[in-house]
């Protein structure tokens, strides 16, 4: 992409009503721009790093063998008397009223609704393991909207739903969920650390949030200094092998680490003092089994092997895709701006040229942006007749990881210069070299 074709409406000023840094940097960064109160505008920018990690997601849930469809924004509110949540929701829920009078609302969450589908094709045992998924804009009128797009009104989330003939086969589709997050949040450059989370009136200890340790989180988080050390890698994974699965839910669940809802002082206080942590944390994702709660209401039954009825076990399992931007940045920055990981930048390597209308720099530049493409990566060329220091400013703020400079001076050296957003430091070198470094 070349800047001076592209729309990337940076702000020099520092917005006042943004109170933490991702906001603050996603409004200066020309990424959103607010509609109303929780509702934004995703700019190009924004919405480039909002389909990386739309794309991640997508791509983990394959490896896990988890199915792609798509459930619509508006419901009838039929279906959630059916479960008996429509009054039970709230004032969290938008409800509006189409021109026949039917009452509809804008889906919170889509447990109802895929339930009544399953309930309406899935007749056998045979059917079974199924764990359906979407990624589709919520809405849920927030008492608070704020945080900009980490406690939005209208949030974008990936929320999946397995539907199992027995407990067991529930609980390893649990785990499955489990390993495919930590890889997810892995490549996102997170580090997301499962703590068991409340699970309200069903009880058990079926329910694990995954949080992003920052100071300006809205939960207050207790656990053990070692689930830090934790990391899942580039490791193989057999889905379907149970016993794998458990194992590593064991592994990174079986040290101390709860949200202040499940926080038990005791067994904390039992903990080394040294490995004992405070901290806020950024709600991520949470995974969910809860039974046939929702497939008794709703009619999900299937015939089992002996021919008797049986409702589904079920659980359900969300990422906040939308927030996860702001979780990102939140982890991932520095006074001067976002410092992207490479697995969500939104331009893999930003070129600047410090003299437009030059023509060797311009012709050097040119050949590095096409170098760049054919190697399949996609770079932002600040191609505009601008001072190199706001250049420089505006690459900083929107945060590639990496820039190469390109100016008269080296060129006649045969030289660019190849800069780390994270380290800051730079290198001289010919550009082929350049390109060999970022591919
Ligand atoms: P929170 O505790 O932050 O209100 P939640 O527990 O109500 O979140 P879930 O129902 O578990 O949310 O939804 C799954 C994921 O969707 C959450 O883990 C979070 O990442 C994201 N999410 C929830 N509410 C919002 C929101 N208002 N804006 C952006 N993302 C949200
Ligand atoms: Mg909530
Ligand atoms: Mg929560
Ligand atoms: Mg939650």
């Amino acid at each position: 992409m070349r800047l001076s074709r592209y729309f990337l409406p940076v702000l020099k000023e520092t917005p006042a009503e943004a109170q933490i840094v991702s906001h603050r940097l996603m409004l200066r960064a020309g990424m959103i721009k607010q509609a109303s109160a929780g509702i934004y505008s995703w700019l190009p920018l924004g919405f480039k790093v909002l389909r990386k990690i739309e794309n991640i997601v997508h791509e983990e849930q394959a490896r896990a063998g988890h199915i792609p469809m798509l459930m619509p924004t508006l419901q009838p509110a039929d279906l959630w008397r059916k479960s008996g949540r429509y009054d039970a929701y709230g004032p969290e829920m938008l409800r509006v009223s189409d021109r026949h009078d039917r009452e509809m609302l804008y889906g919170p969450t889509n447990e109802e609704m895929i339930t009544d589908i399953v309930a309406n094709y899935v007749t056998s045992y045979k059917t079974l393991p199924l764990t359906l998924y979407h990624v589709q804009w919520k809405f849920r009128d927030e008492v608070r909207p704020r945080f900009g797009v980490m406690r939005g009104r209208e949030f974008l989330m990936k929320d999946g739903y397995n539907f199992d003939l027995t407990k067991e086969d529930a609980l390893h589709a649990y785990n499955r969920h489990l390993v495919s997050y930590l890889r997810t949040y892995e490549r996102m450059g997170l580090r997301a650390i499962p703590m068991r989370a409340d699970s309200g009136p069903i009880g058990g200890d079926y329910t694990h949030e995954f949080l992003v340790l920052a100071d300006t989180g809205e939960s207050e988080v207790f656990y053990d200094s070692e689930v830090t050390d934790l990391t899942f890698g580039d490791r193989e994974i057999d889905f379907d092998d149970k016993a794998q699965c458990a194992a590593v839910l064991e592994e990174f669940t079986s040290r101390y680490a709860r949200t202040d809802e499940t926080h038990d002082a005791a067994a904390f206080n039992a903990l080394p003092e040294e490995r004992r942590r405070t901290a806020r944390g950024i709600e991520v994702g949470q995974i969910f089994y809860f039974g046939t709660e929702y497939s008794e209401k709703m009619g999900a039954v299937v015939q089992n092997e002996d021919g008797a009825r049986v409702p589904l076990h079920m659980g359900s399992h969300g990422i906040g895709v939308s927030r996860l931007l702001g979780a990102i940045i939140e982890a991932s920055h520095d006074d001067k701006g976002i410092i992207w990981p490479e697995g969500v930048t939104p331009f893999h390597a930003g070129i600047v040229n410090l003299k437009q209308g030059d023509a060797e720099a311009d012709a050097a530049c040119e050949a590095l942006y096409k170098a760049m493409e054919a190697h399949g990566m996609e770079p932002l060329y600040d191609d505009r007749n601008e001072r190199a220091g706001g250049k420089f400013a505006s690459m900083d703020l929107i945060g590639l990881p990496w820039r190469i400079t390109v100016g008269p001076r080296g060129l006649k050296n045969g030289v660019v210069e190849l800069t780390s957003r994270r380290s800051g430091e730079s290198e001289e070198m010919p550009p082929e070299a350049a390109i060999e470094k970022l591919v």
